[in-house]
């Protein structure tokens, strides 16, 4: 029988061989403030962690949309390959013996609130997660799981933001000023803003990911 730690130490090598470029594990009982859809149990029932995975988008075309107007779904490109990660994930769970279920990105969980929790890193002035070596050019996903891992400790606050309003000021929109996002100035101006790669390929503005300079590389 392995202890919680062994299987934590066994799966970030795992995680760190199929190219996962960050991973935190989150204690599902912390997302009582949320709504019963956006918690974890909801997902799966008694589950001992929350496991959350990042992509770093180091190149923006990662970062692009594509809409297939016959089926009117739509496809993004890093969340194609965080997705294949949570299935070998996933797989690598269950050979030891433990359920997990892949959150869907849909209604999901907040997922920058899932590796806050999870003590990957804090929410900046941009509402976005930053990560220490990433910044906020990451993309995430996650899963809930009945295997018990070592839980990163949670993070409330972003030192990174405390001398700093790059992001705010760098936003077209005006949707981070005062210190709270503002959904609907962000969506209006990325809807009328996109940038076409090809006809159904678009990416969004993302002025708040690429302005903020915590992390050593840039898109
Ligand atoms: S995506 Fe663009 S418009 Fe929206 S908050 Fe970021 S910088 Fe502002
Ligand atoms: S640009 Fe500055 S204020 Fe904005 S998220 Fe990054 S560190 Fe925080």
């Amino acid at each position: 029988m392995v202890t919680i730690k062994e299987l934590t130490d066994e799966l970030n090598a795992h995680c760190d061989k199929i190219g996962v470029d960050f991973v935190g594990f989150g204690d599902p009982t912390k997302f009582s403030k949320f709504d019963k859809e956006y918690v974890p149990e909801s997902y799966l029932k008694n589950s001992k962690s929350v496991i959350v995975i990042g992509f770093h988008l180091y190149d923006l075309s990662l970062d692009a949309w594509s809409k297939d107007e016959k089926k009117g779904k739509s496809y993004h490109f890093t969340d194609s390959i965080l997705l294949y990660q949570c299935h070998q994930i996933k797989s690598f769970l269950a050979k030891k013996g433990f359920k997990s279920k892949i959150i869907p990105y849909i209604p999901g969980l907040y997922l920058k609130d899932a590796a806050a929790l999870a003590g990957i890193g804090p929410i900046g002035k941009n509402n976005l997660l930053i990560t220490k070596t990433f910044g906020s050019q990451v993309r995430l996903r996650a899963l809930v799981t009945k295997a018990k891992l070592v839980y990163g400790k949670p993070i409330h606050e972003s030192e990174y933001c405390k001398n700093c309003n790059i992001c705010v000021d760098s936003c077209p929109a005006g949707a981070l000023e005062g210190g709270k996002y503002r959904k609907s100035l962000c969506y209006n101006y990325c809807m009328e803003n996109l940038k076409k790669l090809s006809e159904n390929t678009v990416i969004w503005c993302n002025k708040c990911i690429e302005s903020c300079p915590v992390g050593k590389l840039s898109i």
